[in-house]
Order: C-alpha cells, then structure tokens, then sequence
C-alpha cells in the first residue's frame, strides 16, 4: 500500500486549487462538501465556479496561481490541464509547504482524491493508487446501490443518542442495540414516520434494550471451505460478521479471518501437519470459557467441520456443559479438488460410490480396506495423504492394483495458488516429493484431470 487512507478534518483549513475548467470542476465537486475555506485561481473559471464564489462558497482570484498562494493551505490542487502550468503550481505550493495534488499525475501528487460514497456523515473512500479507475467507479456503483441513502440522516441522529446508550454496557448488549438501530428499527421508523419518528423509535429501542436479559453465549462450528472466500456459504458469513470470538484452525486462508467482525478476537489453534497443536482439551476449555461469557463464538474449521474435523469431541464438550451449538457445513477440500480438476466425484459407469479416507489416523499410517479400492474405476479422496503417499502406494499394488492407477494431488484447491500434481501410482510418491508442495494436499485416488482422462485407454474409461 503506497496510499493510506485518511480523514483529514478540513473544517476551517484552507484549501487552494488552481484552474478553472472541467477538471477544476470535478475536484471543487468534491472539496466543497467539506468545510473547507476554498480558494481558486483562474483567469478564466467556468461559469458554475463564478456562481459557487457569487454564492459565497469558494473565494475566486482571478489571475495566475502566484508564490505564497499556498501560504497556510492544507491542500493544493494543481488543475489547470496544462502540465507546464501544473508542474509550475505545484512547485509553488510545495514551496508554501501545502500536500500537492497534481491532477492526472500520480508522481507528482503528495495525496490522491478517492472515489467517494458519501452518506455525511459516513463516508466511503475507494482507492486503487491510479491502477484501476474503473474498479473504482464500479465499486463506487455497487456501494451506492447497496447503501440506502437514509443512512446519513440515521447515523447523525443516532449520533446524537450516544450518550443515552451509554445506559448500556459497553461490548455486546451496546453493538446489538445500534445492530437493531440501523438496519431494523431505524430504517422502519424513517419509512413510517419520517425523522421524529426516528428519534421516538430510538427511546423505545433503548428500553426495550435496557430490560433485554443478557444474550446467552453460543458456539457456531462452521465450515470455512478449501480456501477461496468466494466459496463460503451466506450463513458463514453472516456469522463471521457478527462474531465475538473466532477461534480456528491454520488452513483457514486469512481472506477468510479477514471477513470476521473487525473487534473479534481472533484465535489461531491451528496445527501443522504432524507438529504440534492446541491440545484438543484446551480448544473446548477456550469455547466454553468464552460461551459462558455469552460471547458468539465461532469455531472456524477449514473445508466441512464434519469431515475430519474432530467434531464430535467438540460438540461433547459443549454439551457437557450446557453451551447452546449450532453447525454450519461447508465445502470439502474433496469438492474443490474435483471441481479444480474437471471431474466429478461419482459417474455414472464408473464409480456410483465413492469414499473419503484419511491418510493417517491416531497411531499413525491409517489402514483401509485395500482390497475393496483397488477395483477398476474406485475414487477416493485421500485427506493428509501427501506424506503417506509411499505407504498407500504400498498398500494399493500389494492389493493388486493397476500401477497405472491415476492418481492426482492437488494443492491449495480453489485457492489462487493451486496446484494440479498429475500422477499414478506406480510412480505417486517420486511425484509428490518432485512438486515439494507446501500447502495443503489432498490426493484424488482414481481421477485424472479432465483433459487428460479424456486420453486415457485403459481402466478408467472402459468402464464409462
Ligand atoms: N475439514 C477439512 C479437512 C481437514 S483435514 C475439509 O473438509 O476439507 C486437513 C486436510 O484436508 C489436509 O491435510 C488436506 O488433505 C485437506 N485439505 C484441506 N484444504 C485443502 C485444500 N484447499 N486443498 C487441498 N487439500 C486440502
């Protein structure tokens, strides 16, 4: 990030522009919705510019920007659309000690305008350090569309009512009450009864806050997906948005971590691999304790927290202590390998059944019913498999299957980062430790990407 964003409290500063056409224009649009004491110089300014100083908005010179013009300015703006003439002012105004603005000049400029979405007092700046104008303008679009232009004249009075909500303690029971405010009561009552029907609606809302019993904790084991944010579901979402706590593993991708609310506590008891690990007592003591403060926990688990995701031991820990619990599934690491592959994970002919294995389990290298895996056309997922690759290989032709057998790894499935490690087994554990992955893998016994299962003579497609 070259540009951070800021609010510049512009009340009483003053503010100079140089230039009096179009791009003069397109600035002062902006800068005249803050309080700023705004000067312009121009010999010659468009006819809106002569009325905004007429009006008394702006004050008008009517000459060339000269030195000390700049003299106490917050901000220059150098708009005359001549890069001689704008290099000139800038230097000036630089000279005077003001940031420099240099329209259409991104070098030049000490500080860029953003794209705004202005609902006074809350404001949206969208920034893409000149790289991407229309970005901008259809994040701009989409914002525009998504925020009611209610908002503003709901955020001053509510603005207003700080102080009185400050009968409530501070941390949940006050987010719920202005959660209540903006997007129920609020919004209904400026619908229904304009701008004093806000306020009243805002003193009932408080008492009925103020008798509102304490909101029970509760702990949401949600599935987080295989990594692309894209692939959460709505209800992943709403939670993480909402969320007190958030305590998850290490394979959640932090594009994910970074949807949770922003004053969440975020809790990593991630493990990696075989290495070490929140112990798995510590990770229920954690959502108890935190439960029993009536926080909303999230327990954020990559892919579905039902599929290798020692669920089970979680829930009976709540239970055991009364904690209210709900579960949110997500998208396996399984579905995304298939979908990264082209494949889906049961065809008709091929394979109307298919299984989900792990790799190892508690006393290490889990044994699986070999026999059964190694008929023609058999598909199975294989979770933390990368580092047994060599045993299952083992296993698989000691049972008698195809050494041709394919076998894809993928890593990082529907991440930016994928990877399509293509394989069979005879030669599965030479391929795995050549791609070196670092990333999560997980191996697709019996799937060949698409394109090339589509040259596959034997096994696979015969029976298709
Ligand atoms: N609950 C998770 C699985 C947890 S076990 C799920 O449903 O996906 C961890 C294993 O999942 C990893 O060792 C790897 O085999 C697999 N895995 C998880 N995310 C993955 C991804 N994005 N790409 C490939 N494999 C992944």
């Amino acid at each position: 990030m070259r540009h951070f964003p800021i609010f510049l409290d512009l009340r009483g500063r003053r503010v100079v522009l140089a230039g009096g056409g179009d791009a003069a224009l397109a600035k002062l649009r902006l800068i005249l919705k803050t309080e700023a004491q705004v000067t312009v110089f121009a010999e010659n300014a468009a006819p809106e510019i002569v009325d905004w100083a007429t009006e008394g908005k702006l004050r008008l010179v009517k000459r060339a920007f000269a030195p000390g013009d700049a003299l106490c300015a917050s901000l220059a703006y150098a708009a005359s659309e001549d890069d001689a003439e704008d290099a000139r002012v800038a230097a000036l105004a630089r000279a005077d000690g003001a940031l420099v603005n240099m329209v259409d000049n991104l070098d030049g400029s000490a500080f860029i305008t953003p794209a705004i979405v202005d609902r006074d007092p809350v404001t949206v700046a969208i920034g893409t350090e000149g790289a991407a104008p229309v970005l901008a303008r259809k994040i701009k679009a989409d914002l525009e569309a998504a925020l009611p232009p209610s908002l503003g004249l709901l955020a001053r009075i509510g603005k207003g009512f700080r102080s009185a909500v400050e009968a409530l303690p501070m941390g949940r029971k006050r987010r719920d009450f202005w959660q209540d405010y903006y997007f129920k009561a609020g919004p209904e009552a400026l619908a229904k009864e304009g701008e004093t029907g806000v306020r009243d609606a805002l003193d009932n809302l408080l008492s009925d806050h103020l008798g509102k019993d304490a909101r029970k904790g509760h702990v949401a084991l949600v599935g987080a997906g295989p990594g692309d944010p894209e692939l959460l579901t709505l209800k992943a979402r709403k939670l993480l948005d909402e969320a007190d706590v958030v305590i998850h593993d290490r394979l959640v991708a932090p594009e994910i971590l970074e949807l949770a609310r922003r004053e969440a506590v975020l809790v990593d008891v991630g493990k990696k691999g075989f290495g070490p690990s929140t112990r798995q007592e510590d990770i229920g003591a954690l959502m108890v304790e935190h439960a029993q403060t009536g926080a909303q926990v999230v327990r954020l688990k990559s892919g579905d927290p039902g599929v290798y995701g020692r669920l089970d031991e979680e829930l009976d820990v709540l239970d055991a202590h009364g904690i209210e619990w709900s579960i949110v599934p997500g998208i396996t690491a399984a579905n995304a390998a298939a979908a990264q592959l082209g494949q889906s994970l049961t065809k008709r002919g091929r394979n109307a059944a298919m299984r989900f294995l792990t790799g190892h389990d508690v006393n290490g290298f889990a044994e699986h019913d070999w026999r059964n895996l190694t008929k023609p056309g058999q598909v199975a997922a294989i979770y933390m498999g990368a580092k047994g690759a060599r045993f299952i290989q083992g296993r698989m032709l000691m049972h008698g299957a195809a050494p041709d057998t394919p076998v894809t790894a993928v890593e990082n499935a529907s991440r930016a980062d994928a990877r399509i490690i293509e394989s069979r087994l005879s030669t599965l554990p030479a391929d795995i430790e050549a791609a070196d992955p670092t990333g999560p893998v997980i191996l697709m016994l019996g799937l060949a990407p698409r394109a090339a299962a589509a040259h596959l003579p034997a096994l696979q497609e015969e029976f298709a």
